[in-house]
């Protein structure tokens, strides 16, 4: 497992569906996916660059 360089936090890896890497956080949420009314409990994962503190930097090094 990796981490931020800007905030230490522990980070997991996936790829978009262009093929780039994209850094998620490693605790997933739990989320409702509601089709045709029915719900169902989903883990989903945040991007980090949206809940870095130094999300800023990290557009910066692009
Ligand atoms: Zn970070």
């Amino acid at each position: 497992m990796s981490q931020c360089k800007t905030c230490r936090a522990p980070l997991t890896w996936c790829e978009t569906v262009n093929g780039k890497k994209m850094p998620l956080d490693a605790k997933p949420i739990k989320a409702i996916q509601v089709k045709e009314g029915i719900g169902e409990v989903i883990d989903v994962y945040l991007p980090h660059w949206a809940t870095c503190p130094g999300a800023d930097k990290h557009r910066k090094e692009r």
